[in-house]
C-alpha cells in the first residue's frame, strides 16, 4: 500500500487550549483560533466566572482536518488526553471510570456565531457502566438514564446519522403505552426501557452497536463537529452571511453541568439587554429540571428569569431560585463592563450553583441595536464613533419596513410572541423548498411550521414572513428570523397544522396553502388576508447615531429620485441633493407616455417638436416640484437616456392611438417602429446618441430645467443650481455636441427672463471608453464640470454581460464558485471598480476640483460604498429607502478607514 506523501498542513504549534477554575490559556483575543465560544468560555474563566472547566481544540485542527482528507493530526490525541485528565482531576473524575465517570458536552464554536448550525452532543461518557456510576453517585438513577438516553439521542443523530423520528417515535410509543404524557412524568425505570430500545434501534439502524468506548465516543464527536462545518446547512448560512469556508469550527470539550437533577436545577438563556427594546433590563427564559436545547427547542414553555416579565408572578427564575438569580445578575455586570455590549448568555443551574456555559454578543433587532449602541454612549462604555461602527448596515432596512395600518381593519386569526418586528402578507407555504420556489416565481409567501430548524433556513429567507405554533422567544424560528430581519410570530399554539393535507386550523376555520394573511411580528398577531401597512416613524436613537454617522463620514449622500414623493422620501431620510433624475421615468405614467411615443416614432423634426412642445410643461412643472422640494440641495438631471424597447408601442391597440395623435396613418407607423427596432437596443439608440442626432430633444430638456430653475429660485427665495447630465457619453466630442445645445438655451432662457442663471454640465460615466479618456471628458474649461459613474451600464458593457439577462447566468456562476457576489448588485472591485479608479483619476488629472460621484445600484450597496470612500469618490446616489443605509456605510467606511482597516463587527 502507497503511503500518503501529502505533508500535514501547517497548524500552529499547540492545538488545545484549557480553561475553567479562574484561569485559561487562552482569552477573547484568541477568537479566531478558539473560535467565537471558546474564546469567550476562555475569557470568562479568566473574569473569574463560574464556568465549568474544559478545553478547546483549534479551528485550525478544523481546517487540516476538512482539508487534508479528513484526517485528525496524530499527535493531537497526547494533547487531548492529557487536557481531558487535566479536566476530570479539577472536578474529581476520570473520563471513562465506572464509578466516578466524567462527562463532556462537546460543542462546535465557529469563529463568527453561527446559529444552530453545527451539532451539540451533551452527557458524552456514559456506557452501559458508566451509566451506573453516575446513577450511584447521584443518588439519582432517573437523572442518570434520562441523560444517558439523550446521550444516545444526540450521537445516534448527530454522528451515527440515526434520524431523530426514530428516538421520538420510541419515546412516544413508550410514553402513549404507559399513560405519560409529559417527559418530566416518566420515571428511572420508564427511561431504562427507553434507553434498552433506543440502544437496539441504533443497532438496527447502523448494523454495529452504540460505541461503549468512551473515546471512541469522544473522538467520533470531534470528527462529526469538524465535519459538520461541511454540512448543506452550515455552508448556506455561511453563503447568506459571506462567511468564508476557510475558517472552519473549534471543538470545545466541557465538563458537564446538569440542569436536570430536580427542582433545584435548571437550564436558562439570558441576555443583560432585551434584544427586541434595548431595554436595559434583564431578559430571558429558563426551565427547572432541564437539559441543554430544551429551552430553544420549545418542547416545553419556558418560564420568564425576572418577575416583572412573568406570566405568573412567583414564577420566574427570580423568585424561585433567588441566590442563583443574584449570582447572574453580578455576572451580567461583569460581562457588559468587559464586553462593553448586550451579551446573550447560556447557564445551568446545579443544585443550586450558577454555571456559565457560553456567552456572546446578543443578536438583536435593528431597533434594539440603536438604542443599545445610544445607551452604550450615554452610560460611557464606547464612543459615538464606536457606536456608529457597530450598527450591522444589513438589518437597518428593518427599521424602514412596514407596520400594520393602525386604521386598518384587523381579523385577528391567532397571537402568539411578537419574535421579529415589522409585518408582512403573502400566500401561506408550510414547505421552506415551496417557499423558495415561489419566492423565485415572484410571489411573496409567509413560511408557516409548527417550529423551524436549521434545515428551512433557505425556506426562511425566501419568506416575507415566518409563523410558527410552538416555540419561545429565543427558539430557532425567533432567533434566526430577527437576524435575517424577517417578520416573524412564534409560539401561535392555536395553530393546527396538517402538513399532510396541506392545511392550517385555526379558529374553527382551515386555510389552505397558497391563502393569505398577514402577520404582525411586532404585536406578535396572525391577521386574515392582506392588511394595509403603513411607513415606519423612526426612533430618537435612529436620529442620534445618523447623526453620528454624518459627523464620521466624508463621502456625501444623494438619492435617486424621479417623483416629487420620491423626492420627499430621500430628504425625510436625510438625502443631500438628488444625484440622478432619470426623466425618461418621468413618462412612465398612461398619460404621458403617449407624448413620449409620438416623439420617438415621429419621422421629422416638426412631428418631434410638435411632440416635445407637449412634453415641456410636464418637465417643467416636475423640475420645479423637485427644486422646490430640494430646497438649493443639489439636483442631477439626466437628459432622456430611454433605451427604445421601453416606449415604443408593440400592442397594436397603443399603436393606434399613437397614429391618431400623430395623424399618420397605422400602417405607416408601424413601419415607423419597425424601423426603430433593435436587436440590442441597450448598446443601441439611447443616451447622448439621442441628442446628437436630434438636438431638439435636449433643447426642450434644457429649457424645462432652466425655466423650473428660475421659477423655483423665485417662489423659494434660494438660488437653485441644476447640475445637467449628459448620459451614455463615449467621445468628447458628443459632450461638445450636446453641450452647446444646453448652453445654448441657457442663453435664450436668460435673455427671456432677464435671470441669471447658475448651472453646471457633466456626464453620466457608464461605459469603458469614458472611463479612459476621462481626461479628455473632463479637460478645459468647456469640459464636464462633473462626472456620475453609472455603474449599472458600466457593469454591463465592461463585462458584456447584459443587465437585463444576467440573472440565470450569475445564477449558474454562483454554483461553479465563478462569482460569490452578484456584480450589478456589489461592485467587481477588480474589474468595474479599476474602470471607476482610472476614471477619477484621469478626470482630476486635468481638472483637480472635478466633482465625482456614482449613481448607480451600487450606491447603495455597503462593500461599494465602502469602495466608494476608498477610490476619493466625493458622492453617492441611491433610491431613497436605502439613503439611511448608505449613510451609515460611508461613516462606517470613513471610520474602518481611520482605525487602519479593522473590523468593529460585534454586532
Ligand atoms: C447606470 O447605468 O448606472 C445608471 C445609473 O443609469 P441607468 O440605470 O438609468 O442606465
Ligand atoms: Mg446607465
Amino acid at each position: 500500500m502507497q503511503k500518503p506523501t501529502k505533508s500535514e498542513p501547517s497548524t500552529s504549534s499547540r492545538r488545545v487550549y484549557l480553561f475553567g477554575a479562574g484561569k485559561a490559556d487562552g482569552s477573547a483575543d484568541l477568537r479566531a483560533l478558539l473560535g467565537g465560544k471558546g474564546a469567550n468560555l476562555a475569557e470568562m474563566a479568566n473574569l473569574g466566572l463560574p464556568v465549568p472547566p474544559g478545553f478547546t481544540i483549534t479551528t485550525e485542527v478544523c481546517a487540516a482536518y476538512n482539508a487534508g482528507g479528513r484526517v485528525l493530526p496524530g499527535d493531537l490525541k497526547a494533547e487531548v488526553e492529557a487536557a481531558l485528565a487535566e479536566v476530570g482531576r479539577s472536578v474529581g473524575t476520570r473520563f471513562g471510570d465506572a464509578s466516578r465517570p466524567l462527562l463532556v458536552s462537546v460543542r462546535s464554536g465557529a469563529r463568527a456565531s453561527m446559529p444552530g448550525m453545527l451539532d451539540t452532543i451533551l452527557n458524552l461518557g456514559l456506557n452501559e457502566e458508566t451509566v451506573g456510576g453516575l446513577a450511584a453517585k447521584s443518588g439519582n438513577p432517573r437523572f442518570a438514564y434520562d441523560s444517558y438516553r439523550r446521550f444516545i439521542q444526540m450521537y445516534g443523530n448527530v454522528v451515527l446519522g440515526v434520524e431523530h423520528g426514530v428516538f421520538e417515535t420510541i419515546l412516544d410509543d413508550h410514553k402513549s403505552l404507559n399513560g405519560h404524557s409529559l417527559d418530566t412524568d416518566l420515571g428511572a425505570e420508564d427511561w431504562q426501557e427507553v434507553v434498552r430500545r433506543y440502544l437496539l434501534a441504533v443497532e438496527e439502524q447502523t448494523n454495529a452497536p452504540f460505541p461503549q468506548n468512551t473515546w471512541e465516543q469522544l473522538w467520533g464527536a470531534i470528527a462529526a463537529v469538524f465535519g459538520s462545518w461541511d454540512n448543506d446547512r452550515a455552508k448556506t448560512y455561511r453563503r447568506l452571511h459571506s462567511i468564508p469556508d476557510s475558517w472552519g469550527t473549534a471543538v470545545n470539550v466541557q465538563a458537564m453541568v446538569f440542569g436536570n437533577l430536580g427542582s433545584t436545577s435548571a437550564t436558562g438563556v439570558g441576555f443583560t439587554r432585551n434584544p427586541s427594546t434595548g431595554e436595559r433590563e434583564i431578559y430571558g427564559e429558563f426551565l427547572i429540571n432541564a437539559q441543554g436545547e430544551d429551552v430553544v427547542a420549545g418542547i416545553r414553555t419556558p418560564q420568564s428569569l425576572t418577575e416583572a416579565a412573568a406570566a405568573r408572578t412567583g414564577e420566574s427564575f427570580e423568585a424561585l431560585m433567588p441566590e442563583a438569580f443574584a449570582e447572574l445578575t453580578r455576572v451580567f455586570a461583569t460581562l457588559e463592563s468587559r464586553y462593553r455590549d448586550m451579551q446573550d448568555v447560556e447557564f445551568t443551574v446545579q443544585e443550586g450553583k450558577l454555571w456559565m456555559l457560553q456567552t456572546r454578543s446578543g443578536k438583536r433587532t435593528a431597533k434594539s441595536s440603536l438604542k443599545i449602541a445610544a445607551d452604550l454612549v450615554a452610560e460611557g462604555l464606547i464612543d459615538e464613533e464606536e457606536a456608529v461602527a457597530r450598527i450591522d448596515t444589513a438589518r437597518l432596512d428593518q427599521l424602514l419596513h412596514p407596520t400594520i395600518d393602525p386604521d386598518a381593519e384587523r381579523r385577528v386569526l391567532a397571537t402568539g410572541l411578537p419574535a421579529s418586528p415589522g409585518a408582512a402578507s403573502g400566500e401561506i407555504v408550510f414547505d421552506a423548498d415551496e417557499a423558495q420556489a415561489l419566492k423565485a416565481q415572484g410571489k411573496e409567501v409567509i413560511l408557516v411550521r409548527t417550529e423551524t430548524s436549521p434545515e428551512d433556513i433557505h425556506g426562511m429567507h425566501a419568506a416575507a414572513g415566518i409563523l410558527t405554533a410552538r416555540g419561545g422567544m429565543t427558539s430557532h424560528a425567533a432567533v434566526v428570523a430577527r437576524g435575517m430581519g424577517r417578520p416573524c410570530v412564534c409560539g401561535a399554539g392555536a395553530l393546527r397544522i396538517d402538513m399532510k393535507a396541506g392545511t392550517m386550523t385555526v379558529a374553527g376555520r382551515t386555510f389552505a396553502k397558497r391563502a393569505v394573511i398577514t402577520i404582525d411580528g411586532t404585536k406578535g398577531e396572525v391577521l386574515e388576508g392582506r392588511v394595509k401597512t403603513r411607513q415606519p416613524e423612526l426612533s430618537g436613537d435612529f436620529g442620534t447615531i445618523m447623526g453620528w454617522a454624518d459627523k464620521a463620514r466624508r463621502l456625501g449622500v444623494r438619492a435617486n429620485a424621479d417623483t416629487p414623493r420620491e423626492a420627499s422620501q430621500a430628504r425625510k431620510f436625510g438625502a443631500e441633493g438628488i444625484g440622478l433624475c432619470r426623466t425618461e421615468h418621468m413618462f412612465f405614467e398612461e398619460s404621458r407616455i403617449l407624448a413620449m411615443r409620438e416623439m420617438i416614432c415621429a419621422d421629422d423634426e416638426a412631428g418631434r417638436r410638435k411632440a416635445l412642445a407637449k412634453m415641456l410643461p410636464m418637465q417643467r412643472s416636475d423640475f420645479e416640484a423637485l427644486f422646490e422640494i430640494m430646497a438649493g440641495l443639489p439636483v442631477t438631471i439626466r437628459l432622456l437616456d430611454p433605451p427604445l424597447h421601453e416606449f415604443l408601442p408593440h400592442e397594436e391597440k397603443e399603436a393606434q392611438v399613437v397614429a391618431k395623435s400623430l395623424g399618420v396613418p397605422l400602417a405607416k407607423l408601424q413601419g415607423r417602429v419597425a424601423e426603430l427596432a433593435e436587436f440590442n437596443p441597450m448598446l443601441g439608440f439611447r443616451g447622448c446618441r439621442l441628442a446628437v442626432r436630434y438636438p431638439e430633444i435636449a433643447e426642450m430638456q434644457a429649457r424645462a430645467i432652466f425655466e423650473a430653475a428660475v421659477n423655483a429660485a423665485r417662489k423659494t427665495g434660494r438660488p437653485v443650481i441644476p447640475e445637467v447630465m449628459i448620459p451614455l457619453v463615449a467621445y468628447r466630442a458628443e459632450y461638445d455636441i450636446v453641450r452647446d445645445t444646453i448652453v445654448g438655451t441657457a442663453g435664450a432662457v436668460e435673455a427671456e427672463t432677464g435671470a441669471k442663471l447658475d448651472y453646471q454640465i457633466g456626464t453620466m460615466i457608464e461605459l469603458p471608453r469614458a472611463c479612459l479618456k476621462a481626461d479628455e471628458i473632463a479637460g478645459g474649461e468647456s469640459g464636464a464640470e462633473f462626472f456620475s459613474f453609472g455603474t449599472n451600464d458600466l457593469t454591463q458593457t465592461c463585462l458584456g454581460l447584459s443587465r437585463d439577462d444576467a440573472a440565470p447566468i450569475l445564477t449558474n456562476y454562483a454554483e461553479q464558485a465563478i462569482l460569490s457576489t452578484d456584480p450589478f448588485v456589489s461592485i467587481d472591485q477588480d474589474g468595474v471598480g479599476e474602470l471607476v479608479r482610472i476614471g477619477t483619476e484621469r478626470g482630476r488629472k486635468v481638472k483637480p476640483d472635478l466633482k465625482v460621484g456614482i449613481c448607480g445600484e451600487h450606491g447603495g450597496d455597503p462593500a461599494s460604498i465602502a469602495f466608494c470612500h476608498a477610490t476619493g469618490l466625493d458622492y453617492i446616489s441611491c433610491s431613497a429607502f436605502r439613503v439611511p443605509v448608505a449613510r451609515l456605510a460611508a461613516a462606517q467606511a470613513a471610520i474602518r478607514a481611520k482605525r487602519g482597516g479593522e473590523d468593529s463587527g460585534t454586532d
